[in-house]
């Protein structure tokens, strides 16, 4: 078996040892001629495949009240379709919209909203401000960095932590600087970190003083529901939350089929206080005389009930947890006791976080890249592409089949311990 001394604790022969293996271990990596790509946080085919009975639907053109659904109009989305996700998120009916087929986009009217007009309660439009600050929690999700650097909007990064964000360091960022208008946060298997915010911190986020008297909370659920294990984790309910701390209007909360569904083709949902999705209907209805009802109905048809969807997450996680394993075990084989990687094991979400020594990052991607393996860029998971300690990687394993997600990840550890042994030994 192979010598699990951490590699700290080596003497200069047994390192120089151990950087020669590696590297006669890469060389024969690289001879395989791989093409292996773990990039991309999609659903794999034979996910889509389960959702294969929604291009025969819908049956029939009406709802269940009898709304002609080819038609226009119905700005909020389909009721029966509303019913289902408003339960699945912890909200009244009247509280959630359903609209287009990216929560991206919704989450980017929202922000271009508060620019342009101001939210229900902000005392000038965001445009109008000297500047506006957003909270990062950091690693996260590239797109929210990169739509904020859009619109240059300054970022202040906070750790995300197992719990959720620190956040000790959010309340202290918000309470005295008033350009801090909002927040990213993913509360629920967060990208790429695997957090699940706790009713605690979700409590703080809801309650905690800001400076600005419209701090949004921009609360992208999108894996709500997407379990890895039985325990089908609970979101903390970040709208009851911030209305009974007094702050009712500081959640704006996304979630979508995205990875239910059709990655392409899902049904995106937006909630909040019902003077939210006033507002947020109210800027809409310049833009839109109504969703696409038809893929609304398909969807009620699909599900039938909340249910419905939850049985079909679990055919998701028959799929998505053995992928995840073979990711764990790999790490585990080919890194397990050499102090050199530390890794997340999510219980749900699209995503594996492995941080490896400062400074090492683009060397493995680099390694990982010539030996025919796609990771993730160094420093995608940070504002403007940068992880300032240059050690996080993102893993994505849900997209290629399991035998490729084992290989690729057996050869990720092997660049991981080269770049690991090439930076010990200088
Ligand atoms: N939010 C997060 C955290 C994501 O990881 C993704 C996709 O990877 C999205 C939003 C995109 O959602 P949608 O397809 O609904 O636009």
């Amino acid at each position: 078996a192979a010598d699990r001394t951490p590699l700290s604790q080596r003497s200069p022969e047994e390192l120089h040892a151990f950087l020669e293996e590696q590297r006669a271990a890469y060389a024969a990596l690289e001879g395989r001629g791989l093409r292996l790509d773990l990039t991309r946080g999609k659903p794999s085919a034979e996910q889509l495949d389960l959702s294969e009975r929604l291009l025969s639907l819908p049956d029939g053109h009406l709802d269940g009240r009898g709304v002609d659904v080819r038609n226009y109009g119905g700005l909020e989305g389909l009721a029966e379709l509303r019913e289902i996700f408003a339960e699945l998120l912890g909200v009244e009916v009247d509280q959630i919209v359903a609209g287009g087929n990216a929560s991206l986009a919704m989450m980017h009217e929202v922000l271009v909203w508060h620019l342009l007009h101001g939210g229900v309660d902000s005392p000038r439009p965001w445009k109008d401000e000297d500047e506006v600050t957003f909270v990062c929690p950091v690693p996260g999700y590239d797109r929210h960095y990169t739509m904020l650097e859009s619109y240059g909007i300054r970022m202040v990064t906070v750790p995300m932590l197992e719990d959720g964000p620190d956040v000790d360091a959010v309340e202290e960022i918000v309470r005295d600087d008033p350009s801090v208008k909002g927040m990213w946060i993913v509360p629920t298997y967060a990208n790429p970190a695997g957090s699940v915010v706790t009713q605690e911190v979700a409590a703080r986020l809801a309650a905690m003083p800001t400076a600005a008297p419209d701090f949004r909370l921009f609360w992208d659920n999108a894996y709500a529901i997407h379990h890895l294990t039985s325990e089908e984790v609970k979101s903390a309910d970040i709208v009851a939350l911030s209305s009974s701390a007094g702050n009712p209007h500081r959640p704006v909360v996304f979630a979508s089929t995205s990875k239910v569904t059709f990655a392409g083709s899902g049904v995106a949902f937006l909630a909040g206080s019902r003077e939210t999705v006033g507002w947020y209907l109210g800027h809409l209805k310049f833009a839109s005389i109504g969703p696409d009802k038809v893929n609304h109905l398909r969807h009620v048809q699909f599900f039938g009930s909340a249910d419905g969807v939850r049985e079909h997450m679990v055919a998701h996680r028959e799929v998505l947890a053995p992928k995840f394993e073979a990711v764990q075990e790999a790490l585990e084989a080919g890194l397990g006791g050499l102090g050199v990687a530390r890794w997340t094991t999510p219980r749900g979400g699209y995503f594996v976080s492995l941080d490896v020594p400062d400074g090492c990052a683009a060397r493995v991607v680099a390694l990982a890249k010539q030996a025919g393996i796609a990771l993730t860029p160094a420093g995608a998971s940070f504002p403007y592409g940068e992880d300032p300690r240059d050690r996080n990687i993102r893993l994505a394993p849900s997209f290629p089949v399991l035998d490729e997600v084992r290989t690729a990840m057996a050869g990720v550890a092997t660049c991981v311990a080269l770049a690991a042994a090439e930076q010990l030994v200088g």
